[in-house]
This record gives structure tokens, C-alpha cells and sequence, in this order.
């Protein structure tokens, strides 16, 4: 049996405000961490919880936590990550609009575990709406005592500051984001130092994901155990999962961690629109490996897709059906990419910027078959060679759409057009559907 632990309150109009989420026994769990557990006893709860970090990385939050040096004499700042860019992925943006008070009773009670007093939210800059939704619930949150000198009536004040992105990508990686927040360009930095050392304005810093965040109020109310007890082993809790393409019920959806992909698809986004056949999917966002219909029943934790030779990043299941263009999907991620690319390395900025250009010629019909092995070893060129996860992960979509749909590349540069246009000509639906 699974419980909703986040979406619970999707559904009700008013979720977003303060009354809302009391009634529904809101921060109750912050005031059971403020007045009734040390910070190392949170910080145990959530490591037992197997909760993980829900941006990407998948990294063990508690143990994040507990990487944090003692007695710095530094303040120590929690900053939220909630720069939302993967492409097809709207889970953040979900629980801040829908469920505000989840993620600043989530703030409390992290600040309190990690010794912080002042959180930052790094929100992505288009998301208009759930900034206004978030600053009136911070706004809230301080009136009710929630936030401010004495939350709770206890002696440990705690503030949060929105600070609004300004469309960049890789704003979403974290160095690049404390970058940006102390007012600088957004490069990442090398690592280590690892931000828990050293990481905002110079200081001991927890960078956590917003779903993160989400799920430590429920651990603290219900138990790890309880948590613990829905997902995997190494992989605790549930995970909202945003599914877009062709489905016929696109939308954020929540489910245990290792729900199988296959059953994802076709139990709850209702299966693959118009009656047609599943072609491929992403399972986590558009950095991560593309997998064919025969490989998509796979569970969707972190380790089990990693084995499966994709990855589940930051859930962001794209659906791709039969009349999809391998070669144009490919070039749709690529034109992205070199565009996001902060260009810091070269193999990162000139390969994505070279690799973009091979697909764009491929894609309009000036293609040379010597086109595919130069995208590979360019690529696998890509591979470690960078300051960040960016240079590795553009690498991923390029071989693994090459070698699984190698046929639809070689079709492309043999022939100058696209098999599927083909099919539009014949009368069948367009190829290059976007809803
Ligand atoms: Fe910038 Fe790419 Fe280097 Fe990351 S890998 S620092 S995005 S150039």
C-alpha cells in the first residue's frame, strides 16, 4: 500500500495557504523537532528514512547533513534548490504552488537539524506565479511564529530569502547556483571543496532539491521506518514523477520509487495517446539516456535504472511515440544544450556547440555518414574532462540515441529526408508532433 506524501493536498483549492495546511496538521512536526529532538537525532531519522536527494543526483540526504563541519565559527546557510530547468520535469513547481507551508516546514526543521539560521530559495526566474504564492506563505509562516526570532517559541531564529533566478540552466547546478546567489556569474566550481566545506559566501552550506525538503516533515511526523518502508532498500519514501509527451494523461504524478516505468505509462499517464505505439522515453529529464519500448519495464529508483543504462534523474518521463524523429528529437536536445552550456570548458562548450551543428546538417539533409562517428568520439571526448555534470551529461542523449535508433541516422544522411515525413505525405499523422 502507498501513502501520497506529497501530493496528498494537490487537489484542494486552498492548499496554498497557512489555514489549509494546519487543519491539516501542518507544522506540527516542525514544532516536534523544535521543542522535542536534538539536531543529531534529525539528522539520524532522516538517514535511517533512506531519503534521497530528488533534484538528480540521488545523493543520501541525511548523510549530506551530517558531512557538515562542526565548530567553524562560520554561520551555516541551507540553501533550496528550486531552479526547476531539467527539461520535462514540473514537480517543483507543483508542490511551491500547490503546497507552500510543506516546503517551509521542511526549511524549519532542516535549518534546526543542520545549526542554519538563514535559508535561501534559489527559484527559477519564469516561475511568476509560485513566487508570489511562495512569498505570501513565507509571509504567513512569519505573522504565525512559524518563522522569525522564536518559531515555535524556541530561541533559534529562522528567516528565508527567495532569490529569483534569471533563466539560466545551469544556475541549476549547485556551485553555479551559489555563484549566482552571492551575485556572480553562474559558473559551477571546481570540487572539492564540496559546498557542505565550503559553499555559500565562503561558509559551511546544505544544498537540497525542494522535493527533498518536502519529505523531511513526513518523516519527522510519521517515522523513517514508516518512510524507510515504501521504495527500495537504499531508496526510501515516494517520488513525483512529471510526465509529458504522448500520453494521454500528461501531469505530475506520485508513486513509490520503484514503480515500474512501463506501468507509469500506461496505468496512471493512461497510455500512449491516439491508440499508437511507444517508441522511446526518457525517464529523467532530458540529460539522461534514452530507452527503447522493450526496455521500459524497469523499476524507476535511482539504482535500478542506473542498471538499466539510463538514469533516474530529476523524473522527468518524456514519451515519445512511433511517429517521433530520433534524429529531430536529438537535435531538439542538442540546440538546447549548446545553448545552456556556461562555457567554462572547452570540451563542454566546443563540443556541444560542434556536436549541435553535426545534427543540424544531419536534420536538414547535408548529412555525411562520417557525421555518426564523429558525434561518438566527440562525445566520449565530452566524458570527465569538465568542471561539471553538464560535459558528462550531454554526451548521454547523443550515444544512446545513436546506437538504438542508428537506422533512423543513416536513413537521414542516405536519403536527405525523414522516413517518418514520409509517412506524413502518405496521408499518416505528422512526424514531428508536439503538443
Ligand atoms: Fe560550464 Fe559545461 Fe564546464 Fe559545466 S561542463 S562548467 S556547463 S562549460
Amino acid at each position: 500500500m502507498t501513502e501520497n506524501i506529497l501530493s496528498a493536498r494537490f487537489d484542494k483549492v486552498d492548499s496554498h495557504t497557512l489555514q489549509s495546511y494546519q487543519a491539516d496538521g501542518g507544522y506540527l512536526a516542525a514544532k516536534k523537532a523544535l521543542t522535542e529532538f536534538e539536531p543529531s537525532a534529525i539528522i539520524e531519522e532522516v538517514i535511517k528514512s533512506n531519503l534521497r536527494g530528488l533534484g538528480g543526483a540521488g545523493f543520501p540526504a541525511g548523510r549530506k547533513w551530517s558531512f557538515l563541519p562542526k565548530n567553524t565559527g562560520k554561520p551555516v546557510f541551507l540553501v533550496v534548490n528550486a531552479d526547476e530547468g531539467e527539461p520535462g520535469t514540473i514537480k517543483d513547481r507543483y508542490l511551491i504552488t500547490k503546497d507552500p507551508h510543506a516546503l517551509i516546514e521542511g526549511i524549519v526543521i532542516t535549518s534546526f537539524a543542520i545549526g542554519s539560521h538563514r535559508a535561501y530559495i534559489y527559484l527559477r526566474g519564469e516561475y511568476r506565479e509560485p513566487f508570489y504564492i511562495l512569498e505570501t506563505a513565507i509571509e504567513e509562516a512569519e505573522k504565525a511564529g512559524v518563522l522569525g526570532k522564536t518559531p515555535f517559541g524556541k530561541q533559534y531564529p529562522i528567516s528565508i530569502v527567495i532569490h529569483r533566478g534569471a533563466g539560466a540552466y545551469i544556475c541549476g547546478e549547485e556551485t553555479a547556483l551559489l555563484e549566482s546567489l552571492e551575485g556572480k556569474k553562474g559558473f559551477p566550481r571546481l570540487k572539492p571543496p564540496f559546498p557542505a566545506v565550503k559553499g555559500l559566501f565562503g561558509c559551511p552550506t546544505i544544498i537540497n532539491n525542494v522535493e527533498t525538503i518536502c519529505c523531511v516533515p513526513k518523516i519527522i511526523k510519521k517515522g523513517s521506518k514508516w518512510f524507510a518502508s515504501m521504495g527500495t532498500e537504499r531508496h526510501g519514501g515516494t517520488r513525483l514523477l512529471s510526465v509529458s509527451g504522448h500520453v494521454e494523461k500528461p501531469g505530475v504524478y506520485e508513486a513509490p520509487v520503484n514503480i515500474s516505468l512501463k506501468k507509469l505509462i500506461f496505468e496512471h499517464a493512461g497510455g500512449i495517446w491516439k491508440g499508437r505505439k511507444l517508441k522511446g522515453v526518457i525517464p529523467g529529464g532530458i540529460s539522461t539516456p534514452i530507452l527503447t519500448a522493450s526496455e521500459c519495464d524497469v523499476p524507476m529508483d535511482f539504482d535500478s535504472l542506473a542498471k538499466a543504462g539510463s538514469l533516474a534523474g530529476s523524473a522527468g518521463v518524456m514519451v515519445m511515440d512511433e511517429t517521433t524523429c530520433m534524429v529531430k528529437a536529438l537535435y531538439v536536445a542538442l540546440r538546447f544544450f549548446a545553448h545552456e552550456s556556461c562555457g567554462q570548458c572547452s570540451p563542454c562548450r566546443e563540443g556541444s556547440g560542434w556536436t549541435f551543428k553535426l545534427v543540424d546538417r544531419i536534420v536538414h539533409g547535408r548529412g555525411k555518414i562520417d557525421d555518426i562517428d564523429s558525434l561518438l568520439r566527440i562525445a566520449n571526448n565530452m566524458r570527465g574532462t569538465t568542471i561539471c555534470a553538464f560535459g558528462d551529461a550531454v554526451p548521454m542523449p547523443i550515444t544512446s540515441y545513436i546506437e538504438k535508433f542508428r537506422d533512423e541516422f543513416v536513413y537521414h544522411i542516405q536519403t536527405g529526408k525523414c522516413d517518418l515525413a514520409e509517412a506524413e505525405v502518405k496521408g499518416k499523422e505528422i512526424a514531428y508532433t508536439h503538443r
